[in-house]
């Protein structure tokens, strides 16, 4: 098993299959121009598969594949189908804008469950803030993807002023439909013109949600990163994960191996381990796999405290969110 100093069981592993994508998120690339990871610099799918299986032999129980848009990789198709063999929970987040060419691979992988990036629900606005044309597209696969019984997570990234004003648009789908909303407090990464004052907290959501709709906490999962809420009479239902002003270290089961090979211990840690070259090399990997998980901070990568005013996005070193793998 892999546990760290704090007791924490790490048994969930998320994967990033590439860090290209075809939309532009502006919170997740950075600003400046980026240049995504040459082909021979990622996990080849042997290798990626190789590794995969070092993790589910020390416990590993679920598998995330994510990146970068993980549907845009070439081989994704035989990646997804290699890891369905694996007596694992298979999951993947995705911005859905691929989903019908997949839609048989990820049933026959034994993929149940899907998390959809969407952070508006009006046309012109995802062409502002992804810088692409696809929303009718990710729209109408998230329809396909329900109309075969995937249960759909849709995750939004609340920024103040841009989308917070398209909550209740958001809890007013769920009237009908049986997703989740899933609405993400802004995180910092590198490059990604996080501020303070763009942050819309876990209270001001519930306050906006509230002048509105009578809502009920739902039940915690034991690892769940996401606070669930009910709504009488919605067919669906709403969670926040509220990784800044109210995070859950304390009880994170999660690793990320990155697309070129890397774990990152943390989301926001400084520091990573590389698991690729000493493979290609010939060396039994665990040893680096214990040693990063041992070194695993306490909360937050050891960068910042919820103390939000006093984050400076200049002073953090991790990388951008689309090259680690949300
Ligand atoms: N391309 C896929 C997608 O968009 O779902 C998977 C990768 S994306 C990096 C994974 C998740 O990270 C998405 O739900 C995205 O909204 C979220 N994300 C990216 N940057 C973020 C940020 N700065 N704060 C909060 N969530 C972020
Ligand atoms: Fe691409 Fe997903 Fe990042 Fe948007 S959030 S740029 S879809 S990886």
């Amino acid at each position: 098993m892999l546990i760290d100093e704090h007791n924490r069981v790490h048994d969930y592993l998320r994967i990033s299959l590439t860090d290209h994508c075809n939309l532009r998120c502006f919170y997740c690339m950075p600003e400046e121009d980026y240049a995504f990871m040459p082909n021979q610099q990622l996990m080849q799918t042997h290798e990626l598969i190789a590794l995969a299986k070092i993790f589910v032999d020390q416990g590993v129980k679920k598998i995330r594949l994510t990146g970068g848009e993980p549907l845009v990789r070439k081989d994704a198709a035989n990646i997804i189908q290699a890891l369905g063999q694996l007596n694992i929970q298979l999951t993947m987040t995705t911005n859905a804008t691929r989903i019908h060419l997949f839609i048989d691979v990820l049933k026959s992988a034994g993929i149940r469950s899907i998390n959809i990036s969407l952070d508006t629900l009006q046309r012109e606005k995802f062409l502002m803030l992804t810088r692409r044309d696809q929303f009718d597209q990710v729209r109408s696969n998230i329809d396909l993807l329900l109309q075969h019984q995937f249960a759909v997570k849709i995750n939004m990234v609340v920024v103040k002023g841009m989308n917070d004003h398209e909550i209740l648009d958001f809890i007013a789908w769920t009237k009908h439909h049986p997703i989740q909303i899933r609405f993400i407090e802004f995180m910092p990464f590198d490059g990604n013109q996080w501020k303070s004052d763009k942050l819309v907290t876990l209270q001001e959501m519930l306050q906006i949600i509230q002048t509105q709709y009578a809502i009920s906490a739902g039940e915690r999962e034991p690892n769940d990163t996401s606070k669930p809420y009910h709504i009488e009479g919605h067919l669906g239902s709403f969670a926040v994960i509220s990784t800044m002003s109210a995070p859950f270290c304390s009880t994170c089961n999660r690793i990320r191996l990155t697309a070129d090979g890397k774990i990152k211990n943390c989301l926001f840690s400084a520091s990573e381990t590389d698991l690729l070259t000493p493979m290609r090399n010939g060396f039994d990997v665990l040893p680096f796999i214990k040693a990063s998980i041992a070194a695993k901070h306490p909360a937050l990568g050891g960068q910042f405290s919820n103390d939000l005013e006093k984050i400076n996005t200049n002073e953090l070193h991790n990388r951008s969110m689309i090259a680690i793998g949300g």
